[in-house]
């Protein structure tokens, strides 16, 4: 099989022998005759109606920084289980839960979309609401050889949709809290936490919790770097898995208190590009820190956000 850098780095993940680790193996997707798993990790308490932090990467190939930020705070994270004896305390009462690399075989072909041209992050049976969504970019079903390629209409969810959507439901439908970030890069010039909607400008129902949590993140970590604002804001998109699973959740927990904020970490790569332009050429130039000091300080800035995140999902009582 053709080695694939960021598979490597999750296979040995997957080595750390502990009882509070869990690995699994989603699915299997297939490109040009190679083949490549969608793993998972499950972190602390295997009871799933505790709290949990839920930690998503690579979803779209080229970016592959997102992927790294995921993989780097697991390991982190794994090595840390060996000495902090409160942290494997406070995991028996709380649970992280992580696909670092949701579209491996897109990585691995250097393509944003999957083996079949779909941008799966357009690619849930859900249509944007707002009268002019942006031409292409919102998602379209002409060609699979545009960008931002939904899928065809009324198929199934491609495997790597459906894995991740499987996974939430399973892993977080039955916590009282759950809170998740997934990790992108690629729009503008700032680190946008974007919070849903992507179909609508229409209020999000959980607008209360997202302001309770954005008042405690400024006052634990001042000066951070967040824009914080609804996805909408940027652009409006059809088939953005996260409002899908938002909704589903909904659904499935319309009797109860159950609450999923699920954000969206859009790292700003057009700094990265301004600062270092010949970068552009590069294979993955335009998503990527390339640089090394920068790429490290991506490493990171983010760290004290997760870190800030897994406190707030066990905490949940005070913004729930
Ligand atoms: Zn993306």
């Amino acid at each position: 099989m053709k080695d694939l850098h960021e598979l490597k780095l999750i296979r040995e993940l997957t080595h750390f022998k502990d009882d509070l680790i869990q690995t699994h193996e989603l699915d299997r997707v297939y490109i040009d005759g190679n083949s490549y798993p969608i793993i998972a990790f499950t972190i602390g308490t295997t009871d799933k109606t505790k709290p949990a932090l839920g930690l998503f990467g690579g979803v779209h190939g080229l970016e592959r920084v997102g992927s790294h930020v995921v993989i780097t705070y697991l390991t982190s994270l794994f090595k840390q289980l060996s000495w902090d004896e409160e942290l494997r305390e406070r995991l028996k009462d709380c649970r992280i839960v992580s696909i670092p690399l949701i579209n491996p075989a897109g990585m691995a072909a250097h393509q944003r979309s999957n083996p079949n041209g779909v941008d799966l992050m357009r690619n849930a049976p859900i249509d944007c609401e707002e009268e002019k969504p942006t031409f292409l970019v919102s998602g379209h079903r002409y060609s699979n050889r545009l960008p931002w390629y939904r899928g065809e209409e009324g198929k199934p969810m491609e495997i790597e949709s459906q894995a991740l959507v499987d996974f939430c439901k399973e892993q977080l439908f039955d916590c009282p809290a759950a809170v998740t970030v997934d990790f992108h890069s690629g729009f503008g010039m700032k680190d946008r936490l974007w919070f849903p909607y992507a179909k609508t400008s229409q209020p999000f129902p959980s607008i209360k919790q997202v302001q309770n949590i954005k008042d405690i993140l400024d006052e634990t970590l001042p000066h951070h770097i967040y824009q914080i604002e609804p996805q909408f804001d940027s652009y409006t998109i059809s088939g953005d898995l996260w409002d899908y699973i938002y909704d589903l959740h909904r659904e499935a927990n319309s009797d109860n208190e159950n609450t999923l904020i699920p954000w969206t970490l859009e790292m700003g790569s057009w700094i990265w590009v301004k600062k270092n332009p010949l970068q552009i050429f590069t294979a993955g130039g335009f998503f990527n820190p390339i640089k090394s000091h920068r790429y490290d300080r991506t490493m990171r800035r983010h760290m004290l956000l997760i870190d800030f995140l897994f406190r707030a999902s066990r905490n949940f009582k005070s913004w729930t």
